[in-house]
């Protein structure tokens, strides 16, 4: 994106990629002949950048299929008057969590013992934590409350339920993929691929822009404020693994059933209908936090079955015989970043900071990665131009 608006400003750009393709955390891969999400897949209606990237580039979008029941696999709350105790006290929950995100409370304790005294009833509690799960890819005791409720802030409405999704950033895919825009993006530009930067200085450039995430930052030798480098030394991140199964039909719509599955404890947190438009079933299950950084420690064969025996009880027992199944884990890499910080997105001297981690709005998100991108090109510009 950064080299985009440079080359229209008017920049020579050279973009060094270490990976052997252009996307980084978009891959889009094939599963039964159907283009899968690896990485980043959706755009959500609060999300202005991404759907003007996408017009701009001839990227078309669909909506998320969401049609039918979602299944919340709650044993605890079984019956209806349960189920209501517990959509009432996620309800209060979720306008107590609202309400303080506006005015986050200075507390870098962890999230869990925050929620355990804050949220009295247990099923509530288990959603509100699944829902942290989901968007960190964490545990809550990995999560400070403050990282908590200012990634709510700047990520649109928070809603932490599944079947109330609106505004939580799913509404849409990508026809082809979200990597397409990256492909998109890079036709055009001088783009050279496998080439790893150790060092800034090595580059015989004016500016250069470190548009990668802090884990990879750190490992670059640049002169950056001390603030800066506090915040790469202290970056962690979550782990979330993709797990996808391809069908010869979509039997769970036969069962007036949506695909979409919200489950607050067990290997698999949620599951969600990553159907091509038109023909083709495939579902995608989510294995996050501490199952996902354990998962490359287990036989291939067993995480399938595991996998699968879940999806089945969730959906049925077709769900158990895909004719197709795909997992891509970012556990290793570490992609979602639990806490982002002011102090990693200034300048230093003539090295700018972009990557999605360094964003106002929606940091972690493609659209936080076009706001950076767009904010270093300026910054570029401006001192090349003089203006
Ligand atoms: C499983 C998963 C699901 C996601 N779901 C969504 C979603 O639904 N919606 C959404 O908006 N976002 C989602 N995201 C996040 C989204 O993919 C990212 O926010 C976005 O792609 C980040 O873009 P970026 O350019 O900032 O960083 P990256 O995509 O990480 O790009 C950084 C690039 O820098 C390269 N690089 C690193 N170090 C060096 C070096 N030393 N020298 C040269 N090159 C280097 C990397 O290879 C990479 O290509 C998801 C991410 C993952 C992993």
């Amino acid at each position: 994106m950064c080299a985009r608006r440079l080359v229209e400003g008017g920049a020579r750009v050279a973009v060094l990629e270490a990976r052997e393709r252009v996307g980084g955390r978009l891959h889009t891969g094939t599963l039964a002949g159907a283009a899968i999400d690896r990485g980043g897949q959706w755009m959500s209606v609060g999300q202005p950048r991404l759907r003007a990237l996408a017009e701009e580039l001839g990227v078309a979008s669909f909506p998320q299929r969401r049609a039918g029941i979602a299944v919340i696999d709650e044993p605890g709350a079984a019956g209806r008057l349960a189920q209501l105790g517990a959509a009432w006290a996620t309800w209060r929950a979720t306008r107590r969590i609202t309400a303080l995100m506006r005015d986050p409370p200075d507390d870098d304790g962890p999230l869990d013992a925050w929620l355990a005294r804050t949220i009295p009833h247990p099923a509530a509690r288990a959603r509100i934590a699944m829902h942290a799960e989901l968007v960190f890819a964490a545990e809550p005791a990995e999560l400070t409350v403050r990282a908590y409720l200012e990634r709510l802030a700047v990520t649109g409405r928070f809603a932490p339920v599944g079947p109330e999704l609106p505004g939580g950033g799913r509404e849409h895919r990508f026809a082809g993929g979200a990597q397409a825009l990256a492909l998109r993006l890079a036709e055009g530009l001088d783009v050279q691929l496998g080439v790893q930067v150790r060092a800034v200085a090595e580059l015989a450039a004016r500016h250069v822009v470190l548009a990668v995430p802090p884990r990879a930052a750190r490992a670059i030798a640049a002169d950056l404020a001390p603030e800066a480098r506090r915040f790469l030394d202290g970056a962690r991140t979550g782990a979330v693994v993709k797990c996808f199964a391809a069908y010869d039909r979509a039997f769970w719509r036969d069962a007036g059933l949506s695909g979409e599955v919200y489950a607050p404890s067990g290997l698999v947190r949620a599951v969600v209908d990553a159907s091509p438009p038109g023909d083709g079933a495939i579902l995608l299950a989510f294995v996050v936090g501490a199952a996902a950084r354990a998962w490359g420690s287990r036989d291939p064969a067993e995480r399938r079955a595991h996998v699968l025996a879940e999806l089945a009880r969730f959906l049925g027992e077709p769900a158990a015989h895909p004719i197709d199944y795909a997992e891509a884990d970012w556990s290793a890499e570490g992609c979602v970043y639990l806490a982002t910080s002011p102090s990693w997105r200034p300048a230093h001297g003539t090295v700018h900071i972009a990557g999605t981690e360094s964003a106002v709005a929606w940091p972690g998100y493609m659209e936080g990665a076009i706001e950076a991108g767009e904010r270093a090109a300026g910054e570029v510009l401006r001192e090349l131009t003089g203006r």
